[in-house]
């Protein structure tokens, strides 16, 4: 059986000022010191927007923090006219480990497409990035198909299409109603769509790599229900929104546990 270290993933979405984001990164490193957290046994990375990515590189890099970081999407170019967007080659030389690519805000407030997001899977792999995939379904879509897996499934396919069998990918399961809303999956919703990703992923790259992989699950995740959630075999840590804004909540997220 693969070892998959769990990776506790915090998405700011549109909050923290550069300012603010340096206070919240060394307040939540000491409160993981304070606790003797076991950084080898839980991966943490935050995800800022992109203005306070320097500052948090300056504050993980002087402080040698065991806290990883990334961006919340990234462009699928490489530079060129393309205003306003962000290369992952960008993001790479500020020390960025991951790159979320696919989140359900960006399919809909955005526009991404699957195959946008594929070109953006494919330009994180470009610039030594790991994409973390997101994927899942709408209520709409849950409730208009016997498997709920069927959304993410297709997700998952397009967004990986032409990636190599190597390469380093995370994918997180985000069902869109549980995000932001307080509705939490069951353990049990959420096993059953990340088990069926797994052997999505073990079609499309074997069942030795796909048992590698991480599958996090995101929505509504908090202090309370995480480790229920982490209980389950497919899942490998969590994407979280909302408590990852609150040091307690994030840390004790992190340190499910205990
Ligand atoms: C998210 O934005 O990825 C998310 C899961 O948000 P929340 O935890 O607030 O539901």
């Amino acid at each position: 059986v693969a070892t998959r270290t769990p990776l506790m993933a915090g998405n700011w979405k549109m909050n923290f000022d550069h300012l603010q984001s340096i206070a919240f990164v060394q307040k939540l490193a000491w409160t993981l010191k304070d606790a003797d957290h076991d950084y080898a046994k839980v991966e943490v990375a935050v995800f800022p927007p992109f203005t306070d990515l320097r500052s948090v590189q300056t504050v993980v890099d002087a402080d040698k923090l065991d806290v990883v970081y990334g961006g919340q999407d990234l462009s699928q170019h490489d530079s060129g006219a393309y205003t306003g967007d962000i290369s992952g080659a960008f993001l790479s030389k500020l020390g960025c480990s991951y790159a979320l690519v696919g989140h359900s805000e960006r399919r809909t407030i955005h526009g991404e497409d699957d195959a946008t997001c594929n070109a953006k899977v494919q330009a994180a792999l470009r610039h030594g990035l790991t994409p973390v995939l997101c994927v899942g379904e709408t209520l709409e879509q849950r409730e208009a198909t016997e498997n709920p897996a069927e959304v993410s499934i297709a997700q998952l396919i397009a967004g990986l299409e032409g990636v190599a069998d190597d390469a380093e990918l995370v994918i997180a399961y985000e069902p869109v109603w549980a995000i932001g809303t307080g509705r939490v999956a069951t353990a049990e919703q959420a096993q059953e769509v990340c088990h069926a990703l797994r052997g999505a992923l073990a079609e499309r790259f074997g069942e030795e790599r796909a048992a590698q992989i991480r599958i996090l699950y995101g929505g509504s995740v908090k202090p309370d229900n995480v480790a229920s959630i982490m209980r389950e075999p497919d899942i490998d840590g969590a994407l979280v929104g909302g408590a990852s804004l609150v040091i307690d909540d994030f840390a004790a997220i992190v340190r499910y546990r205990e």
